[in-house]
């Protein structure tokens, strides 16, 4: 018998597989590509909400554990995935700089926001107010992150590329089996994808739609990324990525020309530079209606040995490795989970009598 099914391979089931590899856990990963947040994002990691000058949720603590787990797996698996990066928010007017001071004075924001305003140096950007930079940010790239983990669980016959069948999985007394496989637990994260799980989508995940462009600019010449309508984050070689949109109603991962639209209308906005759109990608972030991870065991007795990991919203480079960690802890060690990322605050809605 195995300890872990881990369903799905974005930046939840990464983070709980790294996490299970680095405590000696047996595991497989199935997972299918129904879902792309993951593969979408920028994997900009930044503690704060750069629209309103606020700390994200325990955003200094994810921080810290997310840089010791990236650089532990960037270790373990030999490749660099983690690039610095510096993050600056253009000010739009004196009472935004104002208010960057103000923030800056508030107990633990001094750490992340940078004293000295930078004036603008670059031609093409559009700047008059100068711009606040945020300290300790930089970029994941996921793609390559996932790259590396799958190709080392394939190596060791760890990972299946399908969709998994939820008639299929049979739920023992203290064990569950799928197919062929006996494991202790299984771990479900398939992100927007859990609408379709019948154990779990009775939890109040919403899913906001985000798209990102790809544009070529390279008479631009901008080494940070810049928050300003949207974001410009720069990939190398002349390359940048503009976004992202949110929408709420439409749960597809298809592009949209509206979205295209409103991106190129936003980076005109604070960019005077020709450029030519080369891709455009989309995604579901998983997003909650009380704006809080979905982490834990099943409610209901009968599925203890089902846990989920979701609901990472537009943070899931910060906020996987902390709460796959939590989720780990509370299976392996019985450590309670943080309420506020515990699905027994849903408990109620567990609509016990259809599962027999
Ligand atoms: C446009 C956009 C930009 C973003 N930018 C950032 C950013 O800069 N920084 C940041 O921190 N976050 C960002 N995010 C948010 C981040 O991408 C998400 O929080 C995170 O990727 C969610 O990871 P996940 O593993 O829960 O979901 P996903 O990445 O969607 O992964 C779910 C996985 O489960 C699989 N799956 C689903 N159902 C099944 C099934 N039945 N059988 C098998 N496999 C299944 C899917 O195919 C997929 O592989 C962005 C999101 C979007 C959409």
């Amino acid at each position: 018998m195995i300890d872990y099914v881990i369903v799905g391979s974005g930046l939840a089931g990464i983070c709980f597989a790294e996490t299970a590899t680095q405590n000696e856990k047996r595991f497989v990963m199935i997972s299918d590509h129904s879902q792309n947040a993951s593969l979408v994002a920028a994997g900009i990691y930044n503690p704060l909400v750069l629209k309103r000058f606020t700390m994200a949720w325990q955003a200094e603590r994810q921080l810290d554990l997310a840089m010791r787990f990236y650089y532990r797996m960037q270790e373990r698996l030999g490749v660099q995935f983690d690039h610095k990066l510096p993050v600056a928010r253009i000010l739009s007017s004196v009472e935004e700089q104002n208010n960057w001071f103000v923030t800056l004075d508030k107990p633990a924001f001094g750490r992340f926001m940078s004293a000295d305003l930078l004036s603008n140096t670059n031609s093409f950007v559009k700047a008059p107010h100068q711009l606040g930079e945020v300290k300790e940010t930089g970029r994941i790239d996921t793609v390559k992150m996932r790259e590396c983990l799958l190709e080392e669980l394939i190596k060791k016959q760890q990972f299946l590329d399908e969709s998994f069948d939820y008639s299929a999985l049979e739920v023992k007394a203290d064990y569950i089996v799928y197919k062929d496989i006996k494991a202790r637990n299984i771990i479900f994260a398939e992100g927007y994808g859990l609408k379709q799980n019948p154990w779990f989508n009775y939890l109040p995940l919403v899913g906001t739609k985000g798209e990102y462009l790809s544009i070529y600019a390279p008479e631009l010449k901008e080494e940070k990324a810049l928050k300003s309508a949207c974001f410009l984050i720069p990939l190398g070689g002349g390359y940048y990525k503009v976004g992202a949109t949110y929408k709420w109603k439409d749960k597809t991962s298809k592009t949209t020309i509206e979205a295209r639209e409103e991106l190129i209308q936003k980076l005109q906005k604070f960019i005077s530079v020709d450029f030519e759109v080369v891709d455009q990608i989309a995604g579901i972030r998983p997003t909650v209606t009380d704006r809080r991870p979905l982490v834990g065991r099943h409610p209901d007795f009968r599925f203890k040995q089902l846990f989920v990991l979701n609901g990472f919203g537009s943070r899931g480079v910060l906020i996987g490795p902390y709460a796959a960690e939590a989720l780990f802890t509370q299976i392996e060690k019985h450590h309670p989970l943080d309420a506020q990322m515990d699905i027994s605050r849903f408990a109620v809605h567990w609509p016990s009598h259809q599962m027999k």
